[in-house]
């Protein structure tokens, strides 16, 4: 925080505070914690997790992608995904084991053609909200006929309010609706929804037995005649500092197009906050802020990166003063607030609002966790290795709950990688890898950095030879991640040609090797050779590859993949005094799934023991 222009503060002793609040309305339902589009803003991880501890049975997501994120970050709780899914996401759900809602015959008999086992799966029913689903007239026909699919379950039949928060006649007709379609079904599936929260609240369904719980979690009123029933607490604060002081004289205007001209003389304050981070277009010249716990209009149009709030009424102002933008302390920047002024949607603000800005999740007043700036980009793609990745997921989820059977699991894969006598195995030992950053000395290469990698590990030969390739793009880069023969693979900017990436030495054992430069495909592979190395073939020896290539300082993110089975990693990150801010995500396999990270000025590392085993694919990104 001290370091950021803007941040966002997700306090989760509110968000369980909400969850206390309407649990007094949903009693002995099950309750679905709706984590859809990053939980509203305010980090899907850590409100499944949190939601997952309160009790949630369900989590709700919008689509494969995001549920396939929770999978990877170690979320085993069953995932519905709301929204219907494309034929081209069925594989996703299915490795996945995501919980896709049916919404069309067509869907569903796709999806069964893909099954080997029984599959559970929700089916949406419009009662008049008139989006997706079956329409409630036909929706009878249509389950049974999902019902002879021989591979679909129906664990669950709901549907989705459109006006829960304000009109009661409106909900009450969508219920019956409900109600008297699911008297007509030959099934009793184990769940019934319809309530969204404040349908949790102010329809409170007999007949259903589990509620989806998203905007009032949040903290957010979705109407005013809530306040009577619930006390609620927002969750999500966004915040920055002031990034200068300015005065204005009578006639001054301020910002874009002069919406705002001063008619006395003022003190203002520039935010390094814009419509890019979601502070809303649409709030210029009618927001307030908090400044040094006073409430200050902001001035002007708010500009892409930077907006203006008046400060002539504060006393001691000074440049690094924090500013509240959204959040608690007053009503006025309460997100209902804020989108009242120019008739917006509070679910859209959550969504947008921090964009920009690293996330600070707050619990028992601590600060526990936090995400990083470029939090939905860094992903792999590559799983090759789909079944193992189920094994060490296995693996990380029991060793959350059980320190010893993740232990079991930890050797017993590690049994299957070297007992498998049909399987070669191949791993690394001593894995060393440095990428150093320096200025581009050449003025062709101002937008980039130049790169120096030097990786060194300890591995049995194989072949008298082996390649270091580089390709233009991922897909390129792919082939070279299914040959044993390549030891080292660089994925080279688009707007670089393969002379910009060079091997400095190249050695095994301290020797030499020769090295020979060809281009296929529009990639770069390099023949690494030499005499001696028939000997060595079957050996473990000592590899050591420096290469010297540009990065794009726009990439703002590095990547270092481990995609052998790997025995102590030490991957340092030096980067000296051009970039200030570096952050290290890692994204381990294997027991040491949280690696140390160590920082000092210009360089930050990222280590596991020599004896401890990291299973791919792992990496770590390196966000700059
Ligand atoms: C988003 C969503 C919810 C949650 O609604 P809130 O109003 O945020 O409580 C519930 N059900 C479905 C199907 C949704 O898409």
């Amino acid at each position: 925080m001290q370091k950021d222009r803007s941040w966002t503060e997700i306090d989760l002793d509110n968000f369980a505070h909400n969850l206390a609040e309407l649990k007094r309305f949903w009693g002995r339902k099950d309750f679905m914690q709706i984590v859809k589009a990053d939980a509203y803003g305010h980090g899907a991880y850590q409100i499944a997790k949190q939601a997952l501890e309160l009790g949630a049975v369900y989590l709700g997501v919008a689509n494969a992608e995001e549920g396939a994120l929770l999978r990877f970050q170690g979320i085993s709780s069953p995932i519905l995904i709301l929204s219907p899914s494309l034929k081209s996401e069925i594989p996703i759900i299915i490795e996945n084991n995501l919980t896709p809602t049916v919404s069309s015959l067509e869907f569903a008999r796709e999806l069964n053609k893909h099954l080997e086992n029984e599959f559970p799966i929700h089916v949406n029913v419009d009662t008049g909200m008139g989006r997706s689903g079956f329409s409630y007239q036909a929706a009878a026909k249509s389950i049974s006929q999902i019902q002879k699919l021989d591979k679909l379950t129906i664990k669950g039949v709901f549907s989705h309010y459109s006006a829960a928060e304000n009109d009661a006649e409106y909900t009450h007709q969508q219920t019956e609706r409900f109600f008297q379609l699911l008297e007509k079904l030959e099934i009793s599936p184990q769940y019934v929804h319809i309530e969204n929260s404040s349908g949790a609240v102010n329809a409170q369904v007999g007949f259903a037995n589990l509620v989806r719980i998203g905007l009032l979690s949040y903290g957010i009123y979705s109407d005013a005649s809530l306040r009577d029933k619930l006390e609620l607490k927002p969750v999500m604060s966004f915040k920055t500092k002031i990034s200068q002081l300015k005065t204005a004289q009578p006639g001054d205007s301020i910002g874009y197009n002069r919406t705002f001209t001063a008619s006395q003389y003022m003190k203002y304050a520039i935010l390094p906050v814009g419509y890019a981070d979601g502070y809303d277009f649409m709030l210029s010249n009618q927001a307030v802020a908090v400044v040094n716990n006073q409430l200050c209009p902001i001035l002007g149009k708010i500009s892409m990166d930077m907006s203006a709030v008046d400060v002539s009424q504060l006393e001691n102002v000074d440049v690094g003063d924090e500013v509240v933008l959204l959040g608690n302390n007053f009503a006025e920047i309460r997100a209902e607030n804020l989108t009242k002024l120019y008739g917006g949607s509070t679910y859209e603000i959550l969504c947008q609002i921090g964009r920009r800005a690293k996330r600070y999740f707050r619990k028992n007043g601590k600060i526990i966790a936090s995400s990083p700036y470029l939090r939905r980009d860094f992903v792999p793609t590559d799983f090759s290795d789909k079944k193992l990745t189920n094994i060490i997921e296995t693996a990380i989820e029991h060793r959350l709950q059980s320190k010893e059977i993740a232990n079991l699991i930890y050797e017993d894969v590690l049994k299957r990688f070297f007992s498998d006598r049909d399987r070669n195995i191949h791993y690394r030992r001593n894995f060393r890898h440095t990428i150093e950053f320096a200025p581009a000395s050449q003025p062709d290469f101002q937008d980039y950095f130049l790169a120096k990698t030097t990786l060194n590990f300890s591995k049995i030969l194989q072949h008298d030879y082996f390649y270091v390739a580089c390709a233009p793009d991922e897909d390129k880069l792919e082939q070279y991640f299914q040959r044993t023969d390549v030891e080292y693979r660089w994925l080279l900017d688009t707007n670089l040609n393969t002379n910009q990436f060079a091997i400095d030495s190249v050695q095994i054992n301290g020797m030499e090797l020769k090295h020979t430069a060809s281009h296929k495909n529009g990639c770069l592979e390099i023949r690494c050779q030499h005499e001696k190395l028939a000997e060595l073939v079957g050996q473990e020896v000592e590899f050591s590859i420096s290469t010297r290539t540009y990065y794009p300082k726009s990439s703002h993110q590095l990547s270092v993949y481990l995609i052998e089975l790997t025995q102590g990693v030490d991957i340092r990150f030096i980067f000296a005094n051009i970039l200030k801010e570096v952050e290290a995500v890692p994204i381990f396999s294997g027991r040491s799934k949280f690696p140390q990270i160590m920082e000092k000025e210009g360089e930050i590392r990222v280590k596991v023991q020599a004896d401890e085993w990291v299973f791919p694919t792992s990496g770590v990104v390196f966000v700059y």
